[in-house]
């Protein structure tokens, strides 16, 4: 079994959550097993590293599972790390740049001065659906004035074509 292989064996789908009708995709057995874990950084890093010529400066992870590897990879590039959040979380004057939810809207926030501008970008999270939380999250980075080199995603939900709403090159490891 390759390392994709495992690690989609592990992902757990879970009907009619959070609501009924949606089929949820709970990644946390992968941060249950410490082999697995160890699979999902290298992964992401030799996929960094194989195809990105340029230095990677930030790792943006998404509140808030993009928390939870974005850190790790960072690590491992010698990278700075920066949230994008929910809105209020963070001290100190922030961006903010608003996406829809199933219902309503929702608003990221970035810490003013966290990226600088022309550094290199890589937006991090477990799951692109509509692809709406990642986009705002590429509107933050631009706001910054850095430069998105590409989004990762664990999880890509080939159905709802999210990658359409995004401007920058997206690697997805497993499709469902
Ligand atoms: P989008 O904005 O692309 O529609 O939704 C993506 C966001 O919703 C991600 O931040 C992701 O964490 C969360 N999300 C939506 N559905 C799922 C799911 O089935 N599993 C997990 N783990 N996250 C989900």
């Amino acid at each position: 079994m390759s390392d994709l292989e495992y690690l989609r064996s592990l992902i757990k789908a879970v009907p009619d959550f959070p609501q009924e009708g949606i089929m949820f995709r709970d990644i946390f057995p992968i941060f249950q097993d410490p082999r697995a874990i160890e699979m999902l950084v290298s992964h992401i890093v030799n996929h960094i590293n194989e195809t990105i010529k340029e230095k990677i400066d930030v790792i943006v992870g998404l509140d808030a599972r993009g928390f939870l590897f974005g850190p790790m990879v960072a690590l491992r590039l010698n990278a700075a790390f920066v949230p994008s959040r929910k809105k209020g979380k963070l001290p100190g004057e922030t961006l903010s740049a608003d996406f829809k939810k199933e219902y309503g809207v929702d608003t990221f926030e970035m810490q003013v001065g966290a990226i600088k501008p022309g550094q290199n970008v890589i937006i991090m999270d477990d799951l692109i659906a509509t692809g709406g939380t990642a986009a705002a999250a590429g509107r933050l980075v631009e706001k910054s004035g850095g430069k998105l080199l590409e989004y990762i995603f664990l999880i890509e939900l080939a159905d709802l074509n999210g990658r359409k709403n995004l401007t920058a090159p997206i690697y997805s490891m497993i499709t469902f």
